[in-house]
């Protein structure tokens, strides 16, 4: 088919896929457990419900204005208010549909042909495709120490005549790693005295552990108008208050840059769905404690997950400080992460993303957002699985499993 180059060179969403993978062989009554996923399993706050199924009683669901709604810019001001102690102004804000959309806007908002977008590796996935689609180019920046953080120097070095903008997501999707204050600091006043964009993805930045404050990228900065400012933090409701179906994100940023955001997403999209934008004024505007009650039952996960992976020799595991992921390095095992995940579908029936696509061979991004028993008996299938000293057979969701491998 004549298809786009942009569209052949676009990979399908990895995490996405898998998912679908583990649904298919759910259905057929394959004991699946899956550690390849990306949302909350709590239910959204109450009030986002009663908000959105209000909205629906009337009957009355119409467009909404492209950068949202007037009530949720509102709730999306109180909250930068409160969290990043900036205030903004609803020129500010712009609604999108999830965070990614905010990032879409944002990227085909600044980017020209060629232009360079830095992050540091391990990177979310979809950062690079992003970036591409908005016609620019990807420039990750791997730690040369092997870490989840690189140096400011090592970002600095990835500075050239091309490059727009930088994006920091911390926590960080794969590896749950918070970016030390220094880092943050540091890439904040670079990009000043550069003159290059920061787009600072926060969309885990209520999900710390180990009483950890969140970062604040404001307090790095020394311009003191959002207008003037080329810092763009990015939110959502969607793992905070696990409402990741509803697709409500937001962007915060000078007001000439929001005005071209809302501009494109007026063409592209519209305002999000407005019983969406309408449960987000009610997940925001309400009481809190659900946030608090999934930062501690991931922390509980988190600590659980940690000892049962420290258990596997050979693999070498960071704690992670945030998110409900965790990134460890199973090279002693399998260099070839595609491979790994594969032969831990296939033989065991456990679902991992491999860490190439987050852009470090031999890692395997694994998720603690579920049921405990489910945490614990994948890492016990995984070790049977890479154990050759481990007994011949496992019990496995009611099926008998005789090892066929090495
Ligand atoms: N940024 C990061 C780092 C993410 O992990 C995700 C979701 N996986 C998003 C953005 C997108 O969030 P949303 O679902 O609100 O579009």
């Amino acid at each position: 088919m004549n298809l786009s180059q942009m569209a052949r060179s676009i990979c399908e969403s990895p995490t996405l896929k898998l998912n679908e993978t583990a649904a298919l062989l759910r259905d057929k009554g394959e004991p699946v457990i899956h550690l390849g996923g990306g949302e909350p399993k709590s239910k959204a706050p109450i009030e986002a419900v009663v908000n959105c199924a209000a909205l629906l009683h009337t009957g009355d669901v119409k467009y909404t204005p492209a950068d949202g709604i007037p009530a949720l810019k509102k709730a999306i001001i109180r909250y930068t208010e409160e969290h990043y102690n900036r205030l903004a102004a609803p020129s500010n804000v712009i609604a999108s549909s999830g965070a990614k959309q905010a990032l879409m806007v944002l990227l085909h908002a600044i980017l020209d042909p060629k232009d360079e977008v830095i992050f540091p590796a391990p990177y979310w996935v979809s950062y690079p495709e992003m970036v591409k689609l908005a016609g620019g180019v990807p420039v990750p920046v791997t730690a040369q120490d092997g870490g989840f953080e690189p140096t400011l120097k090592e970002i600095e070095q990835a500075i050239g005549p091309y490059t727009k903008a930088i994006i920091l997501n911390s926590p960080n999707n794969p590896s749950g790693a918070v970016y030390s204050d220094a880092f943050v600091a540091g890439v904040v006043e670079l990009c000043e005295m550069r003159g290059l964009f920061l787009a600072m993805d926060d969309t885990y930045n209520r999900l710390i552990f180990d009483n950890r404050p969140p970062t604040n990228c404001y307090e790095f900065s020394h311009e003191a108008s959002l207008d003037n400012s080329k810092l763009v933090v990015i939110n959502c409701v969607s793992k905070m208050y696990a409402m990741t179906g509803f697709r409500v994100g937001w962007a915060v940023g000078a007001k000439d840059l929001i005005r071209a955001m809302t501009n494109i997403q007026s063409q592209e999209t519209s305002g999000p769905a407005a019983p969406s934008q309408w449960a987000a004024v009610g997940a925001l505007n309400g009481v809190q404690s659900s946030i608090e009650s999934l930062r501690l039952t991931l922390e509980n996960s988190r600590n659980v997950m940690m000892a049962h992976l420290n258990a596997i020799p050979g693999v070498k595991v960071t704690k992670p400080a945030g998110t409900f992921y965790t990134f460890p390095d199973f090279s002693a095992y399998q260099k070839d992460s595609q491979k790994l995940a594969r032969f831990l579908l296939d033989k065991v029936r456990v679902v991992t993303i491999p860490g190439r696509e987050f852009g470090m061979e031999g890692h395997l991004r694994m998720s603690f957002c579920g049921a405990i028993k489910e945490l614990t008996e994948g890492i016990t299938r995984i070790q049977w699985a890479l154990d050759p000293s481990a007994p011949n057979e496992l019990y496995m969701g009611g099926h008998k499993l005789v090892r066929d491998w090495q």
